[in-house]
């Protein structure tokens, strides 16, 4: 049988005239799956999404170059502070799918001391909720998404089996291992939303490694091809290309409306219920442009902290480049994971800690990370290095980045072509990450060292927005522990902005959990 995305025809997909029961912002991680959990209790949803829908067969093609800037949250920000915070292919992804059409599909859970960073370091922040609240909803995310994973991880806090065994390891893996062998560190084949066997008319992985170009045989379990074919056949409303602008709300505080643009026209959706899943750069900048005269700060911003602690994992790049050909890209990325190195460890200056695992560019990004990873590295000498580029392989990590309330998002006075002022982020990694940066270039180095690497560059980074909607209590937060705005009763945050830590992992199964916690939530307390 084909697959759902492929049966599910769009005239047969719901169009609501008039107020729905929720409104959704952003057709990502978080906003896909509130939509399948919401529509299947019965809901009429409408999710507004400003980018395209794209066709998998049609649009979807294994090419670096023609997938640039197909599914790229481009719009121009302004960047400031010590580490300037990408944007675009390595971080925000638009249509609907938003950041999970790129994403590597590395599926990890945070670890119940992530969840209590103030009490456990003295540093950063506690969430309201506990990992054993979280836990029922990772598990079912798992399940839904058939994740693949190790008959047994070494690390972290006791789980059930993966719905799927662990993927094949291929050469740059077992090369990478041999290292962390060598220097004493445990590994594992990695958590990965990737099917290893056929599902539901989807393929298995056929190791093309475009992962983060967006995956043509169905095989990664993208938001728009599990959660949103579900949530359309469910019932739900899916509007694309569809901006939004502004959020109406009255004198007391109840959000009435959301302003959009669609093909050059401005529209309006009304919902009993609005959520903001529109990621966390977004999400700011759209509660700090929707302020009033009664919410003059911007809305859900009482506390002043709308915009307050925006996270990224410290995430360099060690490209190890030995004497024989390693091919780093016929496997998705991420397929081999260590968390030796992972949470706060006793003899150590930092809090907090990292996970290591194996990962790929294709040319064109290797060439501009070598460009970065070292002075000189232009010309000739680059030259001679992307002729060597199958004999690379890349480790990477995600380091973790503590609550700061000085990383923040601002608007600018500029507008963009709708109207709505830039957002302005000013971002820089703190004494923790820079002490924990060096650790992270000694234990990288000695890995690739000891599995052979004749030369090895690192190109330093940081990956995954996080956090500026945080969750606590209505005096230091923007949203309670159901995600709700301590301001409006009828407004919702769910996506990674509500994060009070960033852990040392990949957040979107957290994003996923979060959202299956709050349909749950939602659909209870109507
Ligand atoms: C290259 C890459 C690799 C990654 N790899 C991993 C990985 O291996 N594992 C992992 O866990 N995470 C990974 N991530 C991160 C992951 O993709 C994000 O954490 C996740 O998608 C965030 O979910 P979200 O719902 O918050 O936002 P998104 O998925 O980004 O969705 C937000 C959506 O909101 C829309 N939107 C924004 N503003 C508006 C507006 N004004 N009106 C209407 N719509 C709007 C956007 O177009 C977008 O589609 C990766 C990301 C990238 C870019
Ligand atoms: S490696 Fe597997 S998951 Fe990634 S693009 Fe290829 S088939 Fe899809």
């Amino acid at each position: 049988m084909p697959p759902l995305e492929k049966r599910l025809r769009r005239e047969d997909m719901s169009h609501y005239q008039g107020p729905v029961d929720a409104c959704i912002v952003g057709c990502g991680a978080g906003g896909s799956v509130l939509a399948k959990e919401l529509a299947e209790a019965g809901w009429k949803v409408v999710v507004l999404e400003a980018g395209p829908w794209l066709d998998t067969d049609a649009d979807l093609r294994q090419d670096e170059v023609l997938m640039r800037g197909k599914f790229d949250w481009t719009d121009r920000r302004v960047s400031e502070g010590n580490e300037e915070m990408i944007q675009g292919h390595r971080r925000d992804g638009t249509g609907v799918g938003g950041g999970t059409i790129h994403y590597g599909a590395v599926a990890l859970r945070l670890w119940p001391e992530d969840f209590e960073r103030r009490s456990r370091d003295g540093v950063g922040r506690d969430w309201p909720i506990t990992y054993n609240e979280l836990e029922p909803y990772y598990d079912r995310v798992e399940r839904e998404l058939k994740l693949s994973g190790p008959l047994q991880m070494p690390w972290g806090p006791k789980r059930t089996k993966y719905p799927q065994g662990p993927h094949h390891l291929t050469a740059r893996d077992t090369i990478v291992a041999d290292g962390f062998d060598k220097c004493g560190y445990r590994w594992t084949p990695n958590a990965l939303a990737i099917l290893v066997g056929e599902h539901d008319g989807r393929s298995p992985c056929m190791n093309y490694g475009y992962c983060q170009w967006g995956c043509k045989s169905r095989a990664k379990s993208s938001m728009h091809v599990t959660y949103v074919p579900k949530a359309v056949r469910a019932g739900a409303e899916i509007r694309d290309q569809a901006r939004v602008t502004f959020i109406e709300s009255d004198t007391g505080g109840r959000i009435t409306g959301i302003t959009y643009q669609k093909a050059g026209v401005e529209q309006r959706v009304e919902a009993s219920v609005y959520i903001l899943s529109a990621f966390c750069v977004e999400n700011s900048r759209l509660l700090l442009h929707s302020a009033t005269s009664h919410f003059p700060d911007g809305l859900a911003n009482g506390a002043g902290m709308v915009g307050r602690g925006i996270m990224a994992h410290v995430a360099d790049g060690f490209f190890a480049r030995f004497s024989y050909p390693v091919h780093m890209w016929s496997t998705s990325p991420g397929t081999l994971l260590s968390q030796e190195h992972y949470g706060t460890q006793a003899g150590r200056t930092f809090a907090g800690g990292w996970s290591w695992m194996t990962s790929v560019l294709f040319p064109g990004e290797f060439g501009e990370a070598l460009v970065k990873a070292g002075a000189g590295m232009w010309g000739e000498r680059l030259m001679k290095q992307l002729e060597q580029y199958p004999n690379f392989t890349l480790l990477g990590e995600e380091g973790e980045c503590l609550w700061y309330e000085d990383n923040r998002v601002t608007l600018t006075d500029e507008l963009d072509q709708f109207g709505v002022p830039r957002a302005k982020v000013s971002f820089s990694f703190h004494e923790n990450e820079t002490r924990m940066r060096q650790e992270i270039y000694r234990v990288g180095r000695q890995v690739l060292e000891a599995a052979g690497a004749e030369e090895v560059f690192v190109s330093q980074g940081n990956d995954h927005t996080m956090g500026g909607c945080v969750m606590g209590n209505s005096g230091d937060s923007v949203v309670d522990r159901d995600l709700r705005t301590h301001q409006h009763e009828n407004l919702y945050i769910c996506d990674a902005s509500v994060f009070a830590s960033s852990g040392g992992a990949q957040p979107s199964q957290t994003i996923m959990a979060l959202a299956t916690r709050l349909a749950d939530h939602l659909v209870k307390s109507r």
